[in-house]
This record gives structure tokens, C-alpha cells and sequence, in this order.
């Protein structure tokens, strides 16, 4: 009887040991903050929540910096981590941030768009916990998060989403995911409430162009591209023959299908005023045929499983052994952004974006990426946020 005893309390004891060790890493992650520098172009600095009830206190709550111009014009609104496991849209909002000067216009950028998406974590597919980017002063430390937001911070999922205020039905974990919860409302579930305060910024502030930053599998038709609905579709399809010529990349348009609900490229568009652009680069990584999801793996983008599959012509993408680095993914990004600032300045004069210190394509891939950021402990102090 005493050694069951024994042997069931040594049990426990291991038991424990592994659940604390776990979550002790977990909590670590949760509650690991992403300094970024308000570069000279950030006038100022709000919370989402100022835009949106049900958000203040709680993890879906985060930083919109605004980059007024002397020149009043257009207005244009920039969201990275719509979905955390992404990291090329994050990668470009902070270097906009940390560079970027407004001649003429606003840019307001929320770089972590779904922040609880950004301290949720992957464990179970092998996602590493944090990345790092070199740079010139030395390493830059970013939590990896999830597709969609923590169950810690929304719960419970009901057995089937649905959609509001269409009602269309959509699978149960869509409702943590800020890519189909688009108009929101005030009084809805968490991530509705993190896409109606974005939408009230659109409204209040008369935004002209919406960009949601995203990365897609290179096995997915809808990549390396801009999707766009009818209203946004010419520009669009003008940046992408522009920047085809021009910078040499393709970035073809995808249009946004009228009968799926709740993206941004459909609601931003429907309910408000704003022409809606959402940007999608190849990240390998997200891919399933791929060797182990390590950190290099989703900085580089190299894979031998997606080499053999491009051979066999399974990808949307072109694929060598070159892969698909995260400075060409950011440099598409930025690039593909300027260039619609400038169609849209084309036709809207008067709304003009001007903006100078985003670095283009080929600068990214030359440089690299960790090149455009600053040293949070060279800055000073109140110009830095933790996010
Ligand atoms: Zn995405």
C-alpha cells in the first residue's frame, strides 16, 4: 500500500514538473513585448480601444500609430498580424514605422492588428516560439504567434460562426479569426470588436485605402498577390503591372468573390468608404509538405520537399533553391504599397499619399530587413512602445 503511495506521488511530482516547465514557457511568450520605435514620421500614438468599446484591459487591445503629413491628402490604413503566424506583414509595418516620413497625407499603421493572435502560440505544429532578425546593431527578438486569436482571450468558440451581419455560416474557430469577423460590432465577440473599432477609424477618419498584410502557402492558388474587390480592382491591377515592370516582381490580382463573408477585402469595401487592398506574399513555411518548422526555415524560406513539389509543378509560385527569403516578401509588401499610393494619387490629387524613408523591392533585398530597424536602447525613451 505505501510504495502505491510512493509511486503514485513521484508520479504526480513528474507530472507537475513537465506542466510547469511547459507552461512556464507558454506565460513567458504571453507576456514577451516587441519594442518598436516611433521613427520621425509618428505624430502620435492611440490605443484601438479609443476606437472601439469592449477592447480596453483586455489582450486584443493595441498601438495605431498615426503619420501625419504638414500637406493634408489622402489617407491610407495599414494592418500587419491580421494573422500572427505571418511575419512578412509585421516585418514591413515596423520598418514603415521606424522610417517612414509623411509629406503629404496620413498613414495609420496598426502593425500587431490581432494582438492576442500574436501572443497565441503553435506548439502542437512545431512553430517556434520567437524569431530573430539580424541587424545592424544586432539581434531583433518577435514573438511567432497563430492564425487565430488565444482561446485565452475569447472563449468559448460556438459549434458553427455565424457571420454577422450576413449569417452566413462559418466554420467554429473563423470566430477568433480577424480575417473573418470583418465588419464586427460593438457588442460582439472579441475579434468582432477588434474589426469594428478598425472600421470606425475607416469611417471617422475618412481612410481612402486599407491594407491587410498577409502571407499565404505557396500550394495556394490565392498567393503572391493583391486581392481586390470591384471598387479597388483597377488600382490593383495597375500596381501589379507597374511593379511587374518596373521592380521585376509579379504580384498578380485576385478578385474578391462577392459570396465569402466576413474578409477584409469584402467588408472593409461594403461598409464603408475605403477601397480595401489585401497583400498576400509566399511563405513557404506555412506550407504542409515541408521538413521541420524551424526558425530558419521561416526566415529563408528553403525547403527540399517544396523543391521536389515545384518541379512536379505543385506550386503557384516560382521555386528554386534560392526558396523565398523574408526580404522578398517584405519588399514586395512595400513596394506593392507605394505603388498604389501613387495610382490612387493619379487619379485623387488631391488625396495624395506622399511618403518618403519606406525602402522599395530591390533596397530590402539588398539591404535585408533588419537593416531598416532601430535600436530600441538607442532611442529615447518615450518614443519607444511595447508591443
Ligand atoms: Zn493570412
Amino acid at each position: 500500500m505505501k510504495r502505491l503511495g510512493i509511486i503514485k506521488g513521484v508520479l504526480v511530482l513528474v507530472f507537475l514538473v513537465f506542466i510547469i516547465q511547459g507552461g512556464n514557457r507558454l506565460y513567458r511568450h504571453r507576456h514577451y513585448d516587441v519594442p518598436i520605435v516611433s521613427g520621425p514620421g509618428v505624430t502620435r500614438v492611440a490605443r484601438l480601444s479609443d476606437f472601439g468599446p469592449g477592447l480596453k484591459g483586455t489582450m486584443a487591445d493595441t498601438w495605431v500609430y498615426f503619420l501625419e503629413g504638414k500637406e493634408p491628402g489622402g489617407k491610407a490604413l495599414l494592418m500587419s498580424n491580421t494573422h500572427a503566424n505571418e511575419p512578412e506583414g509585421l516585418m514591413a509595418t515596423v520598418i514603415i514605422i521606424e522610417n517612414a516620413v509623411v509629406e503629404q497625407g496620413t498613414l495609420i499603421v496598426i502593425p500587431q492588428f490581432d494582438h492576442s493572435a500574436s501572443v497565441n502560440t503553435r506548439a502542437g505544429d512545431g512553430y517556434p516560439l520567437y524569431f530573430e532578425v539580424k541587424t545592424d546593431w544586432g539581434r531583433k527578438k518577435f514573438r511567432m504567434g497563430n492564425r487565430d486569436a488565444s482561446p485565452l482571450d475569447q472563449w468559448p468558440d460556438p459549434d458553427v460562426y455565424i457571420h454577422y451581419p450576413d449569417r452566413q455560416l462559418l466554420s467554429y474557430i473563423d470566430v477568433r479569426n480577424t480575417n473573418r469577423t470583418w465588419p464586427g460590432r460593438p457588442d460582439g465577440p472579441l475579434m468582432e470588436k477588434v474589426t469594428y473599432a478598425a472600421m470606425e477609424i475607416m469611417r471617422r477618419d475618412k481612410v481612402d485605402l486599407a491594407f491587410d498584410i498577409h502571407g499565404a502557402e505557396t500550394m495556394f492558388p490565392v498567393t503572391n498577390c493583391i486581392v481586390a474587390p470591384d471598387k479597388s480592382i483597377k488600382i490593383a491591377t495597375l500596381a501589379s503591372l507597374t511593379v511587374k515592370a518596373k521592380e521585376g516582381f509579379d504580384n498578380h490580382v485576385e478578385p474578391s468573390p462577392g459570396g465569402f463573408r466576413g474578409l477584409s477585402h469584402r467588408e472593409i469595401g461594403d461598409y464603408s468608404e475605403t477601397l480595401p487592398f489585401l497583400l498576400e506574399a509566399p511563405i513557404p513555411f506555412l506550407d504542409q509538405p515541408t521538413g521541420p518548422k524551424t526558425e530558419k526555415f521561416l526566415l529563408d524560406g528553403k525547403d527540399p520537399f517544396l523543391l521536389q513539389l515545384a518541379k512536379k509543378q505543385k506550386l503557384f509560385v516560382p521555386y528554386d533553391e534560392s526558396g523565398w527569403p523574408l526580404e522578398k516578401r517584405v519588399g514586395q509588401h512595400c513596394s506593392v504599397m507605394l505603388e498604389i499610393f501613387r495610382q490612387y494619387a493619379k487619379k485623387n490629387p488631391e488625396r495624395s499619399i506622399l511618403v518618403r524613408g519606406i525602402p522599395r523591392y530591390a533596397e530590402l533585398v539588398e539591404n535585408g530587413v533588419g537593416h531598416y530597424f532601430r535600436d530600441p536602447s538607442a532611442a529615447e525613451k518615450d518614443r519607444v512602445y511595447m508591443n
